[in-house]
């Protein structure tokens, strides 16, 4: 499989994101599969997988911290491209004996509870979810951080030993707005609030004009900013 990551990559190149996500869901045929978090950078993905009818296997993690207004998005994009999205949940064992030994807020006391939490209600969904994939698509930008900056096209994740795709790898967030405004994609109303990215209520928050995208998480931390699903 790694081996074929040039071959693969050389097939990519030149071609739209509509090409390429028919080219690998024709290459690996029902083991393509995409996360989204309906964050705006998802939705434009879904809107090309949607309207183009590629087969694609879209999922999306109900961490259960989730905004209202996530749910009533996830309702309106099934709605109107007629796809199924498989919701994932945690495990709900680990999800109580989380709450009922550290509470429900324990995540603000420790990077390592932040990250305990992190694990319980989306890494290990996520693992689950892409058990048998063999390309994951994801919508992250190179520059949504430094961490993400050095990020591929489409790359070999060891660990779970699959393609990650991440076609908006070189798209600015103008060019994500202006893909929205032009085909008129549905978005979570936060967004128009001055919330960015979008993760978990308890652990998001609005940001001013100019401050890091990624700032309104966890911001009460130093440290990266990541909870762990991209590795
Ligand atoms: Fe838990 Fe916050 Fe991570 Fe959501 S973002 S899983 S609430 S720590």
């Amino acid at each position: 499989m790694k081996e074929l990551l040039n071959e693969l990559t050389n097939e990519l190149e030149g071609k739209s994101i509509e090409e390429q996500l028919s080219f690998l869901s024709n290459r690996f045929p029902g083991k393509v599969v995409f996360s989204s978090s309906l964050g705006q950078e998802d939705q434009v993905i879904t809107e090309i997988i949607g309207v183009n009818k590629i087969a694609v296997n879209i999922f999306t993690i109900d961490t259960g911290r989730l905004f209202p207004e996530l749910y009533e998005l996830t309702d309106k994009t099934r709605n109107r491209y007629k796809i199924k999205m498989d919701v994932f949940f945690p495990n709900n064992e680990d999800v109580e004996n989380l709450v009922n030994e550290k509470g429900f807020t324990s995540f603000y006391e420790s990077v390592e509870n932040r990250v305990e939490c992190c694990n319980i209600r989306k890494v290990k969904p996520l693992n689950r979810a892409l058990q048998g994939a063999k390309v994951w698509i994801t919508g992250l930008r190179g520059e949504q951080s430094l961490n993400r900056s050095s990020m591929q096209l489409l790359e070999w994740e060891e660990g779970r030993q699959l393609y990650k795709f991440n076609p908006l790898i070189n798209w600015s967030y103008n060019d994500v707005l202006a893909y929205i405004e032009k085909n008129d994609v549905p978005y979570n109303p936060l967004h128009n609030k001055g919330f960015i990215s979008i993760g978990c209520s308890p652990c998001t928050r609005a940001i001013e004009k100019g401050e890091d995208p990624r700032s309104g998480r966890w911001w009460w931390e130093t440290s990266k900013k990541e909870c762990g699903l991209h590795k």
